[in-house]
Order: C-alpha cells, then structure tokens, then sequence
C-alpha cells in the first residue's frame, strides 16, 4: 500500500514518524518472502495513538511488524501499510533484578545483556531472532524456557480504546506460543523479573542452547523456524520426518533436510509456493495421523 495523500505525509512528518516508500518485505523477513508496501517507522512510542488515528482517518490499513521471523508475507503489492518501531537504539534499562526493555529490542541481545549484570533465566531464549514485542506475541519459548514467565508488566498501545496502557503480568494469559494480547494491541515496552546468577554460569547456558540450535536447525537457510505448533503430546517434526517429506518441496519452498518442521525458501520461493507446501504437508499428516496441524508462523491475509 502506498500512501501519496500529501496532506498524510505532512502529518506523519509533523509526528515525528519516518515514512520510507515502496520497501521490499522480502529483505524484511526471515524467510525472504513478501511483496512491497510502505514503511512507517515509530521513533517514540507516543506517536502512536496520534499515528493510528491519522492511518483510521485516511482509511489506510496498516500491520505491525517485529524482527520479521515468525511471519508469512504475500507476495505483489500488499494491502496494508506496515508499521515498526524503531530498532536503532532501544532502551534495556535495569534496576535489580527488574530490566525494563524497549519492544524494539532484539531478544538475543536482551538476553545478553542482562547475563552480564548477572541476570539469568532466559539462556533458553538465546537464538530465537527477532524482537522482544514479537517475543511477547507469541510467547516464545525454547528448551523449557518462555518469555511469559518473566513478564511483570507490558506497556501496550491498544486500538481498542486508543490508548497506551500498562498492563500487570498476571492480567495476561502466556500459553503455548499463545498469549492473550488483542490481535491488534502494540505491545512497547515491557518489564522483566529475571533471577540472579552468576554470568559464567549463565555463559555455559547460552552456549548449550547454541550447540543443541546448531546440531538441529537450519541456520543458514531462510526460514521463519517452526512452521507447525506441535500437537498436544506429540511433535510435528516427527510426524512429517516419519512421512519421509525431508527435502520435499513446492517450487523454492522445501522442507528442511536438517529439521522436518522448518520449512525454507531455498531460493526464489514465493508465499504461494510456501502457502501449497504447508496444505500439502497438513494434508499428508491429516491422512496419516488424523491430526490438524496448526501454523505456528503468522500468515498476513487480507482480511
Ligand atoms: C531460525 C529460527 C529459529 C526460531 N526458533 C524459535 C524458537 O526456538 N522458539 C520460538 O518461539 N520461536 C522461534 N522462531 C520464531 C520467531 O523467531 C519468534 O516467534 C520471534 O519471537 C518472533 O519475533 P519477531 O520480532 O521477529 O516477530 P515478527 O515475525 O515480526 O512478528 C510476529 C507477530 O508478532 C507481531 N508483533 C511483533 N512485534 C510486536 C509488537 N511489538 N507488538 C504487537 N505485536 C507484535 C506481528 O504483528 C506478527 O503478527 C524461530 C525463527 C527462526 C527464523
């Protein structure tokens, strides 16, 4: 979606906010995939309420995009302009063991930060890309450890009431990468409790998690991690490994040859491409096994 309205663009520069015209999406996700739009970059969070009100009164859709490595773009023009936060120079600020994080904020390095004041809990947490907001999303998780359990508050902007509020950690429901936020809720910043420990012994942590990430994931392929949620009591990787689909593929879209349930762009793919390899695979584990996959990464439909 382009926005030509002079009298828009005038305001969104009255705001503070960073108008970059006909982006590729491509270069913006994980997977390499999406079609162009334009990109407004949020440089203080107060110019939220101002900046949604305008898009609304201009009838202009709009998405919010994190890190871009949990999502499913279309290809072509997209239909929505595509909000992100600045990720320059994000504030991770700690006081004890309380750290108060930008959403903007990249969560590996979050992680890394807070294990040199000694903060530990989240090794677990060390290489899933993206940022905190998307975190937050979608409760990341990995080798036991997920976001939600640190969370002791959340500063949200919500399009429901048009404001930013602050909400109490135990208001919101962290599930298996599944949380209660409003779909279109902007989480900016949230505050951690984070457990002392010692950084050596966080160190060993990260590095673990890294090994275990290196033996089983591909890490130098495009992909958005996990396609599928796993089922309650089983795995969706097993299952698709199991129907020996490894190396199966719909045009440049292929499922992994190291780890069954990530699905990369192996060159040129397109979503339509990646959209058919995921029916497909749900289709053959459907068959199999009678059991409904659900998408773990988020595609954008128009809806
Ligand atoms: C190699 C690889 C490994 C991965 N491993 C894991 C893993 O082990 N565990 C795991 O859980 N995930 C994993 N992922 C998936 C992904 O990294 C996580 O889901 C991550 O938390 C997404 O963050 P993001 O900022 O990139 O979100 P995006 O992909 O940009 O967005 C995802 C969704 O969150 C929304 N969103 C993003 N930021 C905000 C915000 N501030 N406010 C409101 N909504 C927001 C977006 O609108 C979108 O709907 C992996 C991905 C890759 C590529």
């Amino acid at each position: 979606m382009r926005i030509s309205d002079p009298t828009l663009i005038g305001a969104l520069a009255a705001l503070g906010v960073e108008h970059e015209p006909g982006v590729s999406m491509a270069e913006k996700t994980s997977l390499g995939i999406g079609g162009t739009s334009d990109l407004l970059l949020i440089l203080k969070h107060d110019s939220l309420p101002e900046l949604v009100r305008l898009l609304k009164q201009h009838a202009v859709p709009y998405r919010f995009l994190g890190g871009g490595s949990n999502v499913l773009l279309p290809d072509g023009e997209l239909p929505w302009v595509i909000l992100q936060l600045e990720r320059q120079n994000p504030e991770v600020r700690i006081d004890g063991n309380s750290v108060l994080v930008d959403c903007a904020a990249d969560l590996g390095r979050t992680v890394t930060t807070c294990a040199k004041a000694d903060l530990g809990g989240m090794e677990g947490l060390i290489g899933v890309p993206g940022t905190i907001g998307g975190a937050l999303r979608m409760n990341a998780g990995a080798y036991g450890t997920q976001i939600g359990t640190f969370v002791r508050e959340v500063q949200v902007y919500r399009a429901a009431t048009g404001r930013i509020e602050t909400l109490r950690g135990a208001e919101i429901n962290f599930e298996y990468r599944h949380t209660s936020f409003a779909p279109d809720d902007i989480m900016l910043t949230v505050r951690l409790e984070l457990p002392s420990k010692p950084f050596k012994e966080i160190l060993q942590g990260i590095r673990i998690c890294n090994e275990k990430r290196r033996a089983s994931q591909p890490l130098n392929q495009k992909s958005a991690g996990c396609i599928f949620k796993n089922p309650p009591g089983g795995s969706a990787g097993r299952m698709i490994d199991e129907l020996g689909l490894k190396g199966h593929s719909v045009g440049d879209a292929r499922v992994s040859d190291r780890h069954a349930n990530f699905f990369v762009n192996a060159g040129h793919a397109s979503a339509a491409d990646m959209l058919a390899l995921i029916s497909d695979v749900r289709q053959r584990v459907r068959e199999r096994y009678g059991v409904e996959l659900e998408e773990e990464v988020i595609v954008w439909k128009e809806s």
